[in-house]
């Protein structure tokens, strides 16, 4: 049996994802936070992996590592950008999509891809946590819910809440107002949603975006957003089952091909 493993080192979860290189068959699939400490985490996370796999370390012919934290894992045989692994895990996962959106905890980023698979176009938010991951947590906590009935909560709305900041500063103020005047939970989940969209739609503004669309991060798993972005951009969100673990998906994929091709063309 030959197998490969994709770790994904985010800002905020550590992910890793072991596939059979013979079939593509997903073995393991695991998500757990990063904490302050990315290399502990990678290795921790891939640990976890072997165990959900019942394999080895020494089973496993190749392990690539993605995300920001991808140098502190020592064990990678080879790293890779983002970019590169989002585009072949949502090509695996979805080969007609065009345009992969991906919120993360820390950062959006947004590719386009062609018929082979190959990313083209990309647009990146690293600088401000509007319009991330981040913002939904820090907002979900002033509103004394769990990150994961967020979405839920905002698809209950009868009228959005109006932001008019999307930095996370003063829109948690602006929250706290709200709430201080009697406005319904839902109704600021679902403009909490619209905050988002409307900054992905910014960012939509550098590439040529193309349908479909793939929505994916750990941010996919809010409905609110899905929701919110279609509604924006008018068009359907592809989301994949596990949108959280495209990228390691797509780290493993490479490190099977790679392994097959004999040869590699990752970054090191
Ligand atoms: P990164 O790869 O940048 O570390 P992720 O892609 O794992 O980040 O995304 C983390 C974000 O996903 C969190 O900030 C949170 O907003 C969102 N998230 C995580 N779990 C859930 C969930 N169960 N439901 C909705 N959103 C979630």
């Amino acid at each position: 049996m030959t197998l490969a493993a994709g770790v994904d080192i985010g800002s905020l979860t550590a992910k890793a994802v072991i596939v059979d290189a013979a079939n593509t068959e997903v073995l393991a699939s695991l998500v757990q936070p990063t904490g302050w400490q990315p290399a502990r985490a990678g290795a921790e996370v891939l640990a976890r992996a072997l165990q959900q796999a019942t394999v080895e370390r020494t089973d496993l012919d190749k392990v690539v590592a993605t995300g920001y934290g991808r140098v502190s894992l020592a064990d990678a045989d080879e790293r890779l950008t983002e970019i590169s692994c989002l585009a072949r895990g949502i090509h695996h996962l979805l080969p007609e999509v065009r345009t992969a959106i991906d919120i993360g905890g820390q950062d959006s980023k947004i590719i386009t891809l062609d018929e082979a698979g190959n990313a083209g176009d990309f647009a990146l938010n690293d600088r401000c946590a509007a319009g991330t991951g981040r913002f939904l947590e820090v907002m979900a906590r002033a509103l004394g819910i769990e990150i994961s009935n967020l979405g839920k909560l905002s698809l209950k709305a009868d009228q959005p809440a109006r932001f008019s900041s999307v930095c996370t500063v003063f829109a948690e103020s602006e929250l706290v107002g709200m709430l201080a005047v009697g406005e319904s939970r839902e109704n600021i989940a679902a403009g909490l949603s619209g905050v988002i969209a409307h900054q992905i739609a910014v960012l939509l503004g550098q590439v040529r975006l193309q349908p479909p669309v793939a929505l994916v991060g750990g941010v996919a798993q809010n409905r609110g957003v899905c929701v919110a972005l279609e509604k924006l951009l008018e068009m359907p969100m592809h989301v994949p089952d596990q949108p959280q673990t495209v990228c390691a998906l797509g780290a493993a994929l490479w490190a099977m091909e790679t392994m097959q091709k004999g040869r590699s063309d990752g970054e090191s």
